[in-house]
């Protein structure tokens, strides 16, 4: 195993066409870039996610992007892991969307397969890798427990924001700001153990 590395600062790539996400980090991130750059502003393909876990997937999406770019690159698999579905939607939490990332949709699909389940149990989970352009990676988890709740609450976020409460909240996380948000997000804790590792 290689020795632990630290980001020194300059240009970081994030390996994410999803605009809610650039924002997110963008603001978590702060003053510790100088510059946050997207998949689409470096061209980045998209590779296929072949892993079978959320560590996996990211990796492979940051390595991807660190050789393809020459620059640091942060890359992250996240989604909802729902305990009556067996964890599912979770690795294909983006898939369940469809080709159009239909999120309306895939919340239905929750829903209808929840049937009448009492236990609403869910948890967002991030995993976050830092690669560089030679192959050396960090990487670090982030969950938050909740609960889904039906039907469909609030107009912020993205994706499955709309049926998940983190646990000692009354209100979903597309009820909440971009700022309130961060406080509780998987993606803010992961990135945050990621930051006192390797930033
Ligand atoms: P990824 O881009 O492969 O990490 O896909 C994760 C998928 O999980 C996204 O497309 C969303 O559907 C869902 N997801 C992950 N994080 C969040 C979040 O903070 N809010 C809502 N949905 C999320």
């Amino acid at each position: 195993m290689s020795a632990p590395r630290k980001f020194t600062g300059g240009t970081l790539v994030l390996a994410t066409h999803n605009k809610g996400k650039v924002e997110e980090f963008r603001v978590m991130l702060g003053n510790r870039i100088t510059k946050l750059l997207s998949a689409a502003e470096v061209d980045l393909p998209e590779p296929e996610e072949t892993g079978t876990t959320f560590l996996e997937n990211a990796t492979i999406k940051a390595v991807a992007g660190a050789k393809h770019s020459g620059l640091p690159c942060l890359a992250d698999d996240s989604g909802l892991c729902v305990d009556a579905l067996g964890g599912n939607p979770g690795l294909y939490s983006a898939r369940w969307g469809g080709p159009k990332k239909d999120f309306v949709k895939a919340m239905n699909l929750v829903h209808e397969r929840m049937g009448n389940t009492d236990n609403t149990a869910a948890a967002f989970v991030a995993v976050l890798v830092l690669a560089w352009p030679d192959g050396h990676t960090e990487h670090a988890e982030g969950r938050v427990e909740g609960d889904i709740v039906w039907p469909m609450r609030g107009e912020h976020g993205h994706g499955y924001d709309p049926i998940f409460m983190p646990k000692g909240e009354t209100r979903t996380y597309a009820e909440m700001t971009m700022e309130e948000k961060n406080k509780y997000s998987h993606r803010g804790r992961a990135l945050e153990a990621l930051l006192k590792k390797a930033f």
